[in-house]
């Protein structure tokens, strides 16, 4: 179910709602980023860590797989399964230790891992429109639901003309 699509004109547009995103997540949610390469899903990524107060750098997981961060909200596991060959490697890495209940994972590629993933609690799919995103928001649980039920409160945050 879509519950919302945004207009997203530009790369700053993209990184506010992913910090919009950030700071209404709860522990333990798993969220599938899908969209063609250059949608912007790691620009999302990086506003979610902005979010949740990460100053650091967020690199591209492409050829780790997957940035780990320790927050002091929570713990978020950053993957990106674009070079993934088989689905089974999925199993093989011993990522399902990340899917834990209390670390947040936000996952690129997630058809790459074939259905060896948990369901998403939040799916958003990013899409070129015009010069721009677009991204659809949909939610396939309670807990996705209230994350993002909180998300339509607080955006566009106040700093960004609507
Ligand atoms: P992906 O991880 O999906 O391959 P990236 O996040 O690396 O994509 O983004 C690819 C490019 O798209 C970057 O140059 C980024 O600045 C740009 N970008 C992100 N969001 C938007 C947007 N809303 N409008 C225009 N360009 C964007
Ligand atoms: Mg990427």
């Amino acid at each position: 179910m879509v519950d919302r699509n945004i207009h997203l004109p530009d790369e700053a547009a993209t990184l506010a709602l992913g910090a919009a995103l950030g700071r209404v997540l709860d522990p333990g949610l798993s969220i599938h980023l899908v969209g063609d390469l250059g949608a912007g899903k790691t620009t999302l990524a990086r506003g979610v860590l902005r979010g949740l107060g990460w100053t650091g750098a967020v690199k591209s997981p492409t050829y780790t797989l997957v940035e780990v961060y320790e927050l002091s909200r929570l713990s978020l596991h950053h993957f990106d399964f674009y070079r993934f060959n088989d689905p089974r490697e999925w199993s093989d890495a011993g990522f399902r230790e990340s899917f834990n209940g209390h670390t947040v994972s936000l996952i690129e590629w997630p058809a790459k891992a074939g259905g060896l993933l948990p369901p998403p609690d939040v799916e958003i799919v990013l899409e070129s429109s015009g010069d721009g995103r677009n991204a659809s928001l949909r939610t396939h649980s309670a807990r996705g639901r209230s994350s993002i039920d909180r998300l339509w409160q607080s955006f566009p945050p106040p700093h960004t003309p609507s």
